[in-house]
């Protein structure tokens, strides 16, 4: 891609460098004289960059946060801990597998590449630490023959995301690549397999990867290892798409619309978790990473002690309908409420990685008292968008649930549950992209999930799209709350072609958490302030907190195998007080009577 960045930043260099030769090949100057070397400007908005300042070294414009490209050596220096970068296989180099040539032999190109850079190959790749965390890192670098992968970068993925497993340390990729090295034929496409198998390998052990996507990811770089990270990151206005644009219009034959093949594009269509600025980077896989190795490392012994949170089973409360009516109010703090109380260093992860993020389910990693976790909240955003109507989970929303309960279950993070939802939405799209399977699949998914899982209905739990996130080792309901299978005034419409009988219906279909206590379905009531948690949200996160935080503790102390086996064993088994089933010896007296009374409908007892 030729656009005015690279231009401008291929213009510089000579400038610089004659400056400089200049300066040192004067024996005219002062031994005391600093090099007064100008300042660089921003080649899009042509702001200042002074010298040694965090953003020139980072290459990020204070002014219009332009994120100018990083050769890797650099890269690696701003992100890792100092001094801690052991590169390896360095040596490698490619044999011209084709003995190929255009208007100059593929052999003179990488021998001219090599020179202009301290490494054979566009990928350096080697351990390191960040934040103390030890990490095996991988930076192609775009300035070497546009970061194009031939066999030797292949290789050396490969190696790195082997390595990776062997020496149980996260994988971390920083991509910036034009595709596949045509100079090396069908041999640079073959990467595109050997890097897409290593990686599953790795992701099937457990070990992190986390793939950046910097300025520019496209083709098989793009199509291969750098889509498969269990989270990916992309830096802000990083071009990023399968084809370059060009090459897209051209196909298409028609204009693109208004930034696509941008960052921020992938992350609205649902196929990257973030766009971080470089400045965070650093600290955000920092974050990340540390929630992997703590929740690995978990003391298992540790007792802590938790204060009360449990509902007082005297105290008074509203009528059913009229707490259907309260949990919708505004004023009763969201999922996203809760998880700002509640959830420390919360990073969120967008996406479904196939259509889109659904605004009514926020999820990320983070922490509770402490403890890693995976949170996963369905949210109506009635606090937070107070004139819009609710939202209702669409396939998309399911879909990230479930990859974020397949990432934690990787990981070995526990899955905290918040539940708040009218129900998932009805309309024609959904059906389209399949809204029946996808909580299907959600709740296949939690029946055996191997972390353990805790769920807390802090709201309204509306039917099958509520119960896709409900499912789970611990499930808790806060006081006012309410559970069930259609909200009243539908029960109404249907029973009575008349929704003023919802009320009524509200009581019989027993929905409140103390009715779904008393039926097993819920392990716990949590106490809300006295008024309700809208009177003080505050009070009202600390109690589920404390709540969450109680049974974490108690189902870290089982094996995984263990919580699987308990949860099956519950689901199978609910309600099963309330079934009619005769013994064989009821059936056959039955049987023996029809017999005697000369009827019965012929079926065998047995
Ligand atoms: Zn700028």
């Amino acid at each position: 891609m030729d656009d005015p960045v690279t231009a401008s930043q291929r213009r510089s260099r000579p400038r610089h460098l004659a400056y400089l030769l200049g300066w040192m090949g004067n024996p005219e100057r002062d031994a005391t004289e600093i090099p007064t070397t100008p300042p660089e400007h921003c080649p899009r908005c042509n702001a200042i960059l002074p010298k040694s300042t965090r953003n020139w070294r980072l290459r990020v414009c204070p002014s219009c946060h332009l994120h100018q490209r990083l050769p890797a050596r650099d890269r690696i220096d701003v992100l890792i801990d100092d001094g801690t970068f052991e590169e390896r296989d360095a040596e490698m180099e490619s044999g011209d597998p084709l003995t190929f040539r255009d208007s100059r032999t593929y052999r003179a190109r990488l021998l001219h590449q090599q020179q202009e850079h301290h490494h054979r190959d566009a990928l350096v790749t080697g351990s390191a630490r960040l934040g103390g965390i030890p990490i095996t890192i991988a930076v192609l670098d775009f300035t070497f023959m546009g970061g194009s992968m031939g066999l030797v970068v292949g290789e050396k993925l490969a190696a790195a995301a082997e390595e990776a497993i062997e020496r149980k340390r996260p994988l971390v990729t920083i991509v910036a690549s034009g595709g596949a090295r045509m100079q090396e034929g069908m041999f640079a496409l073959w990467q595109m397999a050997r890097t897409a198998a290593a990686i599953r390998k790795l992701r099937s052990s457990g070990i992190p990867y986390i793939s950046v996507l910097t300025d520019p990811t496209t083709g098989g770089v793009f199509a291969s290892f750098a889509s498969l990270g269990d989270i990916i990151i992309a830096e802000p206005e990083a071009m990023i798409g399968f084809a370059g644009p060009r090459v897209a219009e051209a196909m298409m034959g028609s204009p693109l619309p208004e930034g696509s093949h941008r960052a921020e594009y992938l992350l609205q269509h649902g196929h990257i978790d973030a766009v971080v600025p470089r400045p965070m980077l650093r600290q955000t896989l920092i974050s990340v990473l540390g929630a992997w190795q703590d929740a690995r490392d978990l003391d298992q012994e540790e007792v802590r002690t938790h204060a009360p949170w449990e509902a007082d089973p005297e105290h008074e409360l509203p009528s059913a309908w009229e707490l259907t009516q309260a949990v919708r109010s505004p004023a009763r703090p969201s999922s996203r409420a809760y998880i700002e109380r509640i959830v420390s260093d919360f990073q969120s992860l967008s996406g479904d990685r196939l259509s889109g993020d659904d605004p009514a389910l926020i999820g990320g990693m983070g922490r509770i008292t402490g403890m890693p976790v995976m949170v996963i909240g369905l949210d109506r955003g009635h606090d937070h968008l107070p004139d819009s109507a609710p939202l209702h989970p669409r396939p998309a929303a399911f879909r990230k649930a479930h990859r974020l309960m397949m990432l934690a279950a990787r990981w070995r993070l526990p899955v905290v549950m918040l539940v708040d939802t009218p129900g998932a939405w009805p309309g024609i799209e959904s059906e389209k992209a399949g809204l029946a399977a996808a909580i299907a699949q959600n709740l296949a998914l939690l029946s055996d999930l191997p972390t353990p899982t805790i769920s807390v209905v802090i709201g309204e739990g509306g039917s099958g799209g509520a119960l896709a996130l409900t499912v789970a080792d611990r499930i808790l309901m806060q006081e006012r709350a309410v559970f069930s299978v259609i909200a009243p005034e539908g029960a109404a419409a249907i029973l009575y072609h008349d929704t003023t009988h919802a009320p009524e219906l509200a009581e019989a279909m027993r929905i409140t958490a103390r009715d779904l206590e008393a039926f097993g379905m819920v392990d716990g009531v949590i106490r809300e302030p006295d008024d309700g948690a809208a009177t003080n949200p505050d009070l009202a996160a600390q109690l589920v907190e404390r709540a969450i935080s109680a049974h974490l503790d108690e189902l870290r102390r089982y094996d995984v195998r263990h919580l699987v086996r308990h949860r099956y064993g519950r689901i199978r088994h609910l309600g099963d007080d309330h079934i009619i089933a005769p013994s064989r010896a009821q059936r056959l007296t039955r049987w023996l009577r029809g017999k005697v009374r000369g009827g019965g409908n012929g079926q065998n007892p047995g």
